[in-house]
């Protein structure tokens, strides 16, 4: 169920971006009772975790052996639950102002495309990769077949099943897809330009084994056209128009793939499932005027603070010597910028550093432990 519209148009903080930062930013900003509103271009929570590899493994997630990106963004947003952050989804923050209150303290607005106007006393800018979208198969007519039989992203893995699959390139996402599609599916061809993978080294080997084994197909070149077979198809893809209306039904699909200058091999399949990497651009964050450094925002390492006082930046959209971009840097980000933001928030107040596991004051915020009694 999307989450009820925000209740009010100030807040203490507003978070940009609702990726596992931004979301993990609620409960270091909620220990401390800072109150948040998260706003995100996506109309889902989890940013990169839920949009690109909701169904992926992900191994370095500390006391996690093994977790999905998905699995985690419910996790986060379980664990954020007792904060009741609000949110706005499908809405992207396009600029912000900075001005006083009636007491002089600094106030942030944020405007949003869709005309919204909301203010707080800090921004976080947990924007990430921005606004990320899947390099397309360089095909003139795939366009028409996206999302229903040309994808760029598998979302529900058991759509795949006992379908016949394309799986085109060579790097991590298309070989981790391979091996973790092809058991189910009733067959899947890799293609890919050359036969040399960019991939981990354990995954590429995992697909040669399954290569020699005759479980995973692997046509060497580069996808040419696409098209559905039709009665009068004589076998080679159909880029005819009205292609797309035509995929209503369960025609195969035609994957033609050059394999040298002057030969086609045509596969047919049900599904095309194309992993050529993703163009980040940091959207308009970028002409937020903050300090930048390659077109990510540069903070200090102590508060995780920008340029300017009072908004941060955590997360894979901020930049210091040796940043790292994972999840857990993102998550120690959110911690210190926390204890920053506490003081803008509550200027008056002293922030005593305490343990969840022995604080009842944290635990009953958390609405847990014997201070819930
Ligand atoms: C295939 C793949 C595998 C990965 N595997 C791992 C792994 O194993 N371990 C690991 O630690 N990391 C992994 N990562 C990296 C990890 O996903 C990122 O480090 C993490 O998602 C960064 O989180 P974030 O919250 O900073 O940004 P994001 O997840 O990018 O979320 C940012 C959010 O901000 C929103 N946004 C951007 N601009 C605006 C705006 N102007 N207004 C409103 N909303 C906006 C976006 O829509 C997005 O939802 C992987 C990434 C990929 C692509």
């Amino acid at each position: 169920m999307p989450p009820p519209p925000p209740s009010k148009s100030h807040y203490d903080a507003i978070i940009i971006g609702a990726g596992p930062v931004g979301l993990f930013a609620v409960f270091e900003l909620g220990l401390n009772d800072v109150g948040c509103l998260l706003i995100d271009t996506l109309d889902k929570v989890g940013g990169q975790c839920a949009e690109l590899y909701p169904e992926k493994p992900i191994y370095d997630i500390p006391a996690f052996p093994v977790i999905t990106g998905q699995e985690l963004t419910d996790a986060l947003m379980e664990q954020i639950k007792p904060f009741n952050p609000e949110f706005l989804l499908g809405t992207t923050v396009i600029e912000y102002t900075k001005s006083t209150d009636e007491e002089g303290a600094l106030l942030y607005q944020v405007r949003t495309d869709e005309g919204g106007v909301y203010t707080a006393k800090v921004l976080v800018v947990a924007s990430g990769g921005g606004n990320f979208t899947p390099k397309r198969l360089p095909i003139a007519d795939a366009a028409g077949y996206e999302g229903r039989r040309l994808w760029y992203a598998v979302r529900q893995r058991k759509q795949f099943a006992k379908q016949h699959l394309v799986v085109c390139g060579g790097g991590d996402s298309a070989v981790d897809w391979a091996l973790a599609l092809y058991e189910d599916a009733a067959s899947l061809t890799v293609v890919h330009r050359r036969p040399e993978f960019r991939a981990a080294p354990d995954s590429v080997r995992k697909l040669h084994l399954a290569i020699e084994a005759g479980s995973i197909g692997l046509v060497i070149g580069a996808p040419h056209a696409m098209g559905e077979r039709d009665s009068q198809s004589d076998g080679t893809a159909n880029k005819a128009e009205g292609a797309a209306n035509k995929a209503e039904g369960p025609a195969p699909l035609l994957l033609d793939v050059k394999t040298d200058p002057t030969t086609i091999e045509t596969l047919t399949c049900d599904h095309v499932l194309a992993f050529y990497g993703l163009t980040m651009k940091p959207g308009p964050v970028a002409d937020f005027g903050l300090a930048m450094h390659d077109g990510l925002i540069v903070v200090d390492t102590e508060k995780f603070e920008t340029s300017v006082p009072g908004v941060f930046a955590i997360g894979d959209i901020n930049h210091y010597p040796g940043k790292l971009k994972l999840i857990l840097s993102g998550f120690h980000e959110a911690a210190l910028m926390a204890q920053q933001v506490f003081r803008y928030v509550y200027p008056d107040r002293r922030l005593r550093f305490q343990y969840t596991t022995s604080s009842s004051q944290l635990q009953r915020k958390l609405g847990v432990g014997k201070a819930t009694g």
